[in-house]
């Protein structure tokens, strides 16, 4: 006897019910964005291919929920099913849920694409460890922030889609200063500002000296100015809190006043 399909019945349809959160939704048409929708897919299609098939990097997810339960990338998926995806480093709690990050990269630490060279430049001086090159190819900056446990910071989702990528960002934003205050409310980063420690050139870390020692790097003037300098062993460059400290100080406490008055 031929089996009656119920309308109503979504497996048969093979249609997923989609919720992205947050950030995540960065990534969706503008209808799909903050609410459920449908998604039609071949089922059985695993939690990896159906989040691929919307054009999400892997590495952005930090948590998926199939039918409200946690789920890892290789569960099947039916249709019919509710999926439900939050974002990696995600500002909202998810604490009381199962995450599918071992354990988040302590010390801050970056990586950054050709795109981002300004936004490296802004994170050294805030003393964030921030490697930057242009001429890194995208496998260089996956194999360099798997080995030193680095975060990428990128402009390229593409490059977020490999699997060797755990941690990593799309920076939303196109203008520097916008893209300083967007990773740095994304990670969190206001308490641990360390100004003047790290060079903005090479990104070596600065030694303090005194006005004697780089007599030969500087005219007068500037040393009779100042009393405090830092020297980059790497580079050789000096750094004093001049007129360019002022305009720093200035974008740090503008930051300061944006995490006081979100
Ligand atoms: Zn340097």
């Amino acid at each position: 006897m031929k089996k009656i399909e119920h309308p109503n019945d979504n497996r048969l349809k093979k249609i997923i019910w989609v919720r992205l959160y947050a950030e995540l939704n960065d990534f969706l048409h503008l209808e799909q964005q903050q609410k459920e929708f449908a998604l039609n897919l071949k089922t059985p299609v695993l939690v990896s291919e159906a989040l691929e098939s919307m054009g999400i990097p892997l590495s952005e997810v930090d948590l998926v929920l199939v039918n409200s339960q946690p789920a890892g990338f290789k569960q099947h998926l039916y249709g019919g099913d509710h999926l439900s995806a939050f974002p990696t480093f995600e500002s909202f709690d998810i604490s009381g849920l199962a995450t599918r990050q071992k354990t988040p990269l302590r010390a801050t630490k970056f990586i950054l694409d050709a795109h981002l060279g300004k936004l490296s430049k802004y994170l050294r001086m805030l003393g964030f460890d921030s490697l930057y090159r242009n001429d890194f190819g995208d496998d260089e900056i996956i194999d360099i922030a798997a080995n030193e446990k680095r975060i990428i910071l990128t402009r390229d989702k593409l490059l977020l889609k490999s699997p060797k990528v755990s941690h990593g960002y799309y920076v939303r934003a196109i203008n520097k200063h916008e893209q300083l205050h967007e990773v740095i409310r994304k990670f969190d980063l206001n308490s641990q500002f360390r100004s003047f420690t790290r060079c903005m050139t090479c990104n070596s870390p600065l030694l303090s000296v005194t006005a004697e020692s780089i007599r030969d790097k500087t005219d007068s003037g500037i040393r009779a100015l100042y009393d405090e300098f830092f020297l980059c062993p790497q580079c050789d460059k000096v750094f004093w809190k001049g007129s360019h400290f002022k305009r720093m100080e200035e974008l740090i406490l503008d930051l300061i006043r944006e995490r006081a008055d979100p």
